[in-house]
Order: C-alpha cells, then sequence, then structure tokens
C-alpha cells in the first residue's frame, strides 16, 4: 500500500521567503496565506501513511479553523502524516497540487474542489494508481470517489424557511456561490423548495440572482450594490449562500440605511456571521460542524489507504448526483441559528459569549448574550 518512504519537500526554501510551510502533521499556517506543497520537508517512514489534503480557497474562515485541525487531529490519531496544499481558487493549480500530493507520497486524498469538472482528470489519476481520493464537502461527479458533505440542499432549504418565515411575500435577491462548486446549485435547488410556490403564485419577485466568483465577499457586496441600484432599493429579503458573502450583502445594506431591516441568510457560523445574527443585521446562519466533517474525513481516508472498501466505510449512504452517478456518502445534518438558539454554538465551544455579543445592543440582546 505505501508507495513512498521518503518525501523531500522544499519548505527551506519557503521558510526562506518568508512562506508558510505546511507540510507536517500540525495545524495549518495561522496566516492567510494556507498551505502549500512547497512546506517542511517531510520524511515518513516505511509504514507510515501519509493524506494529502488540497484546499481551493484556504481563506475561506472555516477551512483553517475548524475542518483542517480535526482533520489534522484524526491523522494524528491514527499515526498517519498530513501534507496540504491551497490552490488559491484555481482549478488549473489545484490539478497541479494533486499531482504534487501524489508525487511527494500521498497514500489517501482529501479534495476540497475548486471546480468539480475541471478536476476529474486528477481524480481519475489517483483512483487508477490505487489511491483513494475523498470529495471533501463539494461533490466530484466520479463514483469513485468518497463524497462526505453536510446535506447542502438541506442547507439552502433551513436558510429559506427563515427568510421566507419573515419575508412570506415581497421582492427576493438571491446571491448564489461559485458557479463551478455544486452546493452552489444545490442551496439554489433547497430555496426552491420553500419558495417556488410562492414565486409561481406571484407573491415572491426574485429581482436578482447572480453566481459570485469564488464565493468572494467583496464580489458579493458589489452583486448587491448593483441589485439595490437596479430596484431602486425595493428589496424586502436576501438569500445568500454564505456567510462571507452575508458579510457583503450587509455591507451594501448598510450603506444604503437598511442593515438590520432586510433579513439576510448565510451558513457557515463564521464567527462575524454569528455576531451579526446576534446584532440582527443577519437573520440566519446555517451551521455545519465542520469539525465534525474533518474528523468523518481523516479518519475515513485512514481507513480508504488501509484497504477498507468505500461501501465499508463507518456511517454511508448512496446518493445520486445531479450528473446521474451513484456517490458513497456520508452527509452530515446542518442546523439553523437565529437568534433563538444563539446558545446552541456557545454550548457547542463553537463561539465564545465575548466574540457572539461583541457590540451588541444590551435593549435588543439575544438570551445568549443576555447574561
Ligand atoms: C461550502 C461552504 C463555503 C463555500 C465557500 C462551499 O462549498 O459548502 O461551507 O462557505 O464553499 O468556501
Amino acid at each position: 500500500m505505501k508507495r513512498s518512504v521518503l518525501v523531500a519537500a522544499i519548505a527551506t526554501i519557503v521558510a526562506a521567503c518568508g512562506g508558510v510551510g505546511d507540510t507536517t502533521t500540525t495545524a495549518g499556517p495561522a496566516t492567510t496565506a494556507g498551505p502549500t506543497t512547497t512546506g517542511a520537508p517531510v520524511t515518513t517512514t516505511a509504514d507510515e501513511l501519509v493524506v494529502g489534503v488540497s484546499w481551493n480557497n484556504y481563506n475561506e474562515e472555516r477551512w483553517a479553523k475548524t475542518d483542517e485541525p480535526n482533520i489534522v487531529a484524526a491523522l494524528d490519531a491514527a499515526g498517519a502524516k498530513y501534507i496540504s496544499s491551497d490552490a488559491g481558487s484555481s482549478a488549473e493549480q489545484q490539478l497541479a497540487d494533486v499531482e504534487n500530493l501524489i508525487s511527494q507520497g500521498a497514500d489517501a486524498l482529501i479534495i476540497l474542489a475548486q471546480d468539480g469538472t475541471a478536476i476529474l482528470p486528477a481524480v481519475t489519476a489517483a483512483l487508477e494508481q490505487g489511491i483513494p481520493v475523498i470529495a471533501y464537502d463539494r461533490l466530484i461527479e466520479d463514483p469513485g470517489a468518497l463524497y462526505i458533505t453536510f446535506d447542502n440542499v438541506g442547507v439552502g432549504r433551513l436558510q429559506a424557511e427563515v427568510i421566507f418565515g419573515l419575508v412570506p411575500q415581497g421582492n427576493y435577491a438571491i446571491i448564489k456561490g461559485n458557479s463551478a462548486d455544486a452546493n452552489a446549485d444545490f442551496l439554489r435547488a433547497g430555496y426552491e423548495e420553500v419558495i417556488g410556490g410562492a414565486v409561481t403564485a406571484g407573491a415572491i419577485t426574485i429581482v436578482c440572482e447572480t453566481y459570485t466568483d469564488n464565493w468572494l465577499p467583496d464580489v458579493a457586496q458589489t452583486n448587491m450594490e448593483q441589485c439595490l441600484t437596479q430596484q431602486n432599493n425595493a428589496i424586502d429579503a436576501v438569500l445568500s449562500e454564505n456567510d462571507g458573502m452575508a458579510g457583503g450583502v450587509v455591507a451594501a445594506l448598510e450603506a444604503q440605511g437598511m442593515a438590520g431591516s432586510i433579513p439576510v441568510s448565510g451558513q457557515d457560523g463564521d464567527l462575524a456571521a454569528l455576531n451579526r445574527v446576534a446584532i440582527g443585521t443577519q437573520s440566519v446562519s446555517v451551521w455545519k460542524d465542520s469539525r465534525v466533517l474533518g474528523k468523518a474525513a481523516g479518519e475515513a481516508a485512514v481507513a480508504l489507504a488501509q484497504g477498507t472498501a468505500l461501501a465499508d466505510v463507518a456511517g454511508v449512504v448512496q446518493f445520486t448526483s445531479p450528473g446521474g452517478n451513484n456517490m458513497t456518502s456520508i452527509l452530515l445534518a446542518p442546523l439553523p441559528i437565529t437568534k433563538d438558539n444563539l446558545d446552541v454554538v456557545v454550548d457547542a465551544g463553537w463561539i465564545t459569549v465575548e466574540e457572539l455579543c461583541q457590540n451588541v445592543d444590551a435593549a435588543t440582546a439575544p438570551a445568549a448574550c443576555a447574561a
């Protein structure tokens, strides 16, 4: 099973350049530069498993803060080594990164795909070499990969249920994520389940709907600004697919004096977003406990590298993908966090009361901040 014994990487060069190499078993860099395959030298013993993780947009809060440390902890517990790279939102770079992780001796790969189609040649190549692949959080249309994620249609449904509950009629703006990420359309499908009937009945009008390049908050802000301008600010609700983009949306609303009166959704449980929920400028952040996802992926990577068949990985179900593939999957359940259940994320040790309640007005403070 083990292919590589000694892997020499080039961290010294990176260190000399002030870079932040990350090919050790310790959690990733604290800086925003993210991990890189040009990290610290990796020396492995003959029977030590190496798991390579290909991130694509390490700048998103959750990956470094919760996903990565929990993958690393699971690998540590199994005595496996962690190596990683960040493609910086480039599908082309990610192809090279995966190749690199393989040549560094990865026995299993965990891939957060920038583009679920563009990455396919690298996945096929890995599988052909007997290297198992985990499609992490985002779909890769290859049934040979293990797909570990949350119920993403469910995330969309939960966001829409909160927003629709607050605004059953009116003008909606929909700010979707990156179009090459299947999750953007999964969430949109969840929205449809909730608001589709009201749209057909004419109670809701979707006045703006845009994908957002690489889920970038400033692009989302620009999309929202354009929508507000086009509609003369006649917007009643915003379905934003994640928290980072919700930050951009709320900034655009703030500039028009509308923040706090227009419901906005998000997902991830980003600290700033939960704080916005406490303040009242965001209505919901669908929380996906990515600590659990990271642990599941780390454990599955080790099991697969040790020869466990996809179907024998603990907790798998079958998921039929939009491309018609039967994906062996682990699908975790998301949870909507609103001002009424902020205590859940505090009690789970996800956020401190101090972080949650920063700048919250005492007069309107949710129960979680009332103490
Ligand atoms: C993930 C979200 C994340 C987004 C941007 C999606 O695929 O499911 O949790 O916010 O990518 O990184």
